[in-house]
């Protein structure tokens, strides 16, 4: 196994990091207001510019074509800055590698270019509902045949940069006797479609630049040429794109679990207390061995995930394996630095409180970690059974 970055994937590294640290760290506290949108978008621009917003897509398509492991470390990078700019960037690449794995050329030539170049800021995926998160077999929106076209109606929830997304991967009910599961399809659904409404914005916790909406579909009429993939298909679609984004979100909460442990090791080297440097405690000192050694194992967890992914070996446990263990790390790591910095850690003089609510969301969304756990488990029992 290859361990080192290759000269392109290095390359790639460093442009993110110089990226992150100039262009978006800087900011990144001010993107949380709404007033900050127009600055969030002119970054996601920059970020396609780089070739960031395709970096695991065919050139062909507009992408960049350097791999899941050059992905996975420019991820760390951008989340290390900013976790919304971040998170934008993981579904717009997986958006892409959808339609790349299983679109039809005209789907490939319409939508990937548009998402690599920035002419549209995002894409967007729409799979939980209301009833169906953690179990999304359970889809109540319905696309119901027409003529020549479906016609979609439900209510998709939470649906990350719904706000500016040029278009959605849309999953719906089209064989409603079917078990479940088996009767859903895929639709590539556009923003301005007639019949697509994005719901209010929802106040979160953290990541708050990143736009999260229902988006509702009333009698939304789509071409046939519009069901991504085979009829009846989709879920197994969705349950393979999302093994892949979920080496996207554990890259990201290893960079925000990074920034901040990076952060509170600086704070405890110039901090004074008991007449000495904290950082010669030795208890502090604990902490931070801890927390370190707890983050390279996550870089190698994740590293390892997209190695497999990226040389076609099934990688399903060890994406979960490197989801669970980042998104769980990241967390730890960002209560840890606060406490690092004591009370200055908690206030908003600090970056510390941002990262640890940027954070919080990586052990649900895509996945929580019950079910990173639910699938771990289910694929060691397999190998035993
Ligand atoms: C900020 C944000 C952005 C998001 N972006 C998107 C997006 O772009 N597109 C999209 O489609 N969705 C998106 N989601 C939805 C997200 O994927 C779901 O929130 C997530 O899958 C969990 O579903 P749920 O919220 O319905 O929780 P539930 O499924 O109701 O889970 C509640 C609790 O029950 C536990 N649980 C459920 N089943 C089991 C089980 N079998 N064993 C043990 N415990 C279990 C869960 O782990 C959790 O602790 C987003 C969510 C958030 C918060």
């Amino acid at each position: 196994m290859q361990l080192a970055l290759s000269e392109e994937q290095s390359l790639i590294q460093e442009t993110a990091r110089r990226f992150a640290e100039t262009e978006l760290a800087p900011v990144a506290a001010t993107l949380e207001s709404p007033a900050g949108r127009p600055v969030y978008l002119a970054k996601l621009k920059q970020l396609a510019e780089l070739g960031f917003m395709g970096l695991n897509v065919d050139p062909e398509y507009g992408g960049t074509g350097a791999g899941v492991v050059a992905f996975s470390v420019a991820m760390t990078e951008i989340a290390r800055a900013c976790a919304s700019t971040a998170v934008a960037m993981s579904v717009n690449n997986l958006v892409c590698e959808v339609i790349q794995s299983i679109g039809t050329e005209a789907q490939k030539e319409a939508y990937i270019p548009k998402l690599c170049s920035g002419e549209f800021p995002c894409g967007s995926f729409c799979l939980s509902e209301a009833g169906a998160g953690s179990d999304p077999s359970r889809v109540s929106t319905r696309a119901v045949r027409d003529g020549q076209d479906w016609i979609l109606d439900g209510t998709k929830m939470w649906i990350s940069s719904a706000e500016y997304a040029g278009f959605f991967v849309v999953w719906a009910v089209t064989d409603a006797t079917a078990p479940s599961g088996k009767g859903i399809s895929c639709f590539l659904v556009d923003a301005d479609n007639p019949g697509v409404t994005i719901g209010k914005a929802e106040h979160k916790m953290g990541q708050r630049a990143s736009s999260t909406n229902p988006v509702v579909f009333d009698d939304c009429r789509v071409p046939a040429s519009a069901m991504l993939g085979d009829e009846n298909a989709g879920f197994r679609i969705a349950v393979g794109e999302l093994t892949g984004g979920r080496i996207g979100i554990a890259s990201l909460a290893l960079g925000v679990g990074a920034a901040a442990i990076d952060f509170a090791r600086q704070y405890v080297t110039e901090r004074e207390q008991f007449g000495q440097k904290i950082a010669e405690f030795q208890g502090i000192q604990f902490m931070l061995a801890d927390t370190y050694t707890e983050r390279e194992a996550g870089r190698l967890l994740v590293m390892n995930a997209a190695w497999m992914k990226e040389t076609g070996q099934p990688y399903m446990q060890a994406a979960s394996m490197a989801k669970l263990f980042c998104s769980e790390w990241a967390n730890r790591a960002c209560y840890t630095a606060i406490q690092l910095m004591g009370g200055a850690g908690y206030t908003e003089e600090y970056p510390l409180e941002r990262f640890a609510r940027d954070a919080r969301v990586t052990s649900i969304y895509e996945g929580t970690s019950e079910i990173q756990r639910v699938i771990i488990s289910r694929e060691l029992l397999k190998e035993v059974s």
